[in-house]
């Protein structure tokens, strides 16, 4: 069928994203890399005069940087050349209200992770999304890399038999003193971040990508969070046993007080065949290990890739790619679904949830010394 949107490129705003901020810039990048997509419009900070600042950076019409999300909406759904969707890149307690407002007026919304701030919020937005006819999608970016999907269609595939073992591991060092910058104010602070602290900040991205390459999910958990540096309300140090559904037991460790750690999440994920190891830091190889003791390097461009990771890759074998082609690869599914197609793997809310429940579980049971606790969506 025809669509209005075929032969256009979508155009999206930025909620969040304003001076100084982190990843509003990286949204604003990947959605535009493949020319599918472009910013035209944003409510790029809640004050005002930054965010019309901000929209002059992006080089956004100025009438079109806004104020508030509420007045973004309005104004643009009486544009001829009205939005098409909104990227949310706030701190999580904005996510629920610029969400439902959106869905509400009919946008479609691609949200940065947790989905909410709270597990009671992300029902309420399972809820909106159920009734809603726009699409909405999460970017888990890790979900985005080729070799992640080359590694989780081998383990589909039976490459390294059932899966026995799941190791993941996201460790950081950034907040192993007390700082205060900008992107720790809130992360630190329950109120704006809810009631995980790392957890909720990279804790999810590892469970989500433990369970995205596996395909099997974790039905329950035994926690130990901490607050490592004094005098913080939430948790800097996590770690979590695993059980998952087909009986495997694994790990989930996520730190941000690991001095010399930047980004180091890494999957090792053994089954009674084999293993396989992929490290964020060096995206484009995976080392899958046989049975019969050879270890095999896996390479982005490797003739040998299937056609789910094949597709992803813009840049030939030997030339780096990653996290924002990873963010990119999320986007050009986004705009896929937009325009009527489908994108399985692309994260949505039931992954919003099972984040959220993952966060409140472990924050429960790790307060609380209550020992195995089951995930509970
Ligand atoms: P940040 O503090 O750097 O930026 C947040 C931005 O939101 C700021 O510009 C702020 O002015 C703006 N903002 C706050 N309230 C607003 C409102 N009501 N209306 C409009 N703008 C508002 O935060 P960040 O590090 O960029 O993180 C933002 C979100 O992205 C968080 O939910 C975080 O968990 C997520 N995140 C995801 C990834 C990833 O890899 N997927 C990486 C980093 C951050």
């Amino acid at each position: 069928m025809k669509s209005e949107k075929d032969g256009r490129r979508l155009r999206f705003a930025l909620i969040g994203g304003g001076p100084g901020s982190f990843i509003g810039s990286v949204h604003r990048i990947a959605a535009e890399l493949d020319r599918e997509i472009e910013l035209v419009a944003g409510a790029f900070s809640s004050d005002n005069a930054r965010s019309a600042e901000a929209g002059a950076v992006f080089r956004v019409d100025p009438a079109r940087a806004y104020p508030d999300v509420a007045t973004m909406l309005r104004a643009e759904a009486v544009r001829p050349d009205g939005i098409d969707f909104v990227t949310i890149a706030t701190p999580n307690h904005h996510h629920l209200p610029a969400a439902r407002a959106a869905l509400e007026a009919g946008i479609a919304v691609m949200s940065d992770k947790p989905a909410t701030a709270t597990l009671e919020e992300a029902r309420e937005l399972a809820d909106i999304v159920a009734g809603a006819d726009v699409p909405y999608a999460l970017t888990y970016t890790y979900s985005g890399y080729p070799l992640v999907r080359e590694a989780r269609a081998r383990v589909a595939d039976g490459a390294i038999g059932r899966v026995t073992k799941v190791i993941v591991e996201y460790p950081q060092g950034w907040l192993a003193t007390a700082t205060d910058s900008k992107q720790a104010a809130w992360r630190l602070d329950p109120k704006r971040a809810g009631p995980g602290g790392c957890i909720a900040d990279i804790g999810v991205h590892a469970f989500h990508l433990a369970e995205f390459v596996t395909g099997l999910r974790v039905t329950q958990l035994l926690a130990d969070l901490g607050s490592v540096v004094p005098g913080r309300a939430l948790d800097d140090d996590c770690q979590l046993l695993l059980r998952f559904e087909n009986g495997a037991r694994g790990a989930l460790l996520a730190s941000q007080i690991m001095i010399g750690e930047r980004n180091g999440l890494r999957l090792r994920i053994h089954g009674d065949r084999g293993g396989i190891d992929w490290r964020q830091e060096t995206p484009n190889m995976l080392v899958v290990h046989h049975s019969d003791g050879r270890t095999e390097l896996v390479q982005a461009g490797d003739a040998s890739l299937g056609a789910d990771a094949t597709a992803r890759l813009r840049t030939p074998g030997g030339h780096p790619e990653g996290y924002l082609e990873a963010f990119a690869n999320l986007y050009r599914d986004f705009a896929m679904l937009l325009r009527g197609g489908k994108a399985p793997l692309l994260p949505g809310i039931a992954d919003g949830l099972r984040g959220m429940a993952l966060i409140e579980t472990a924050v429960h049971a790790s307060r609380d010394e209550s020992g195995w606790a089951p995930l509970i969506v």
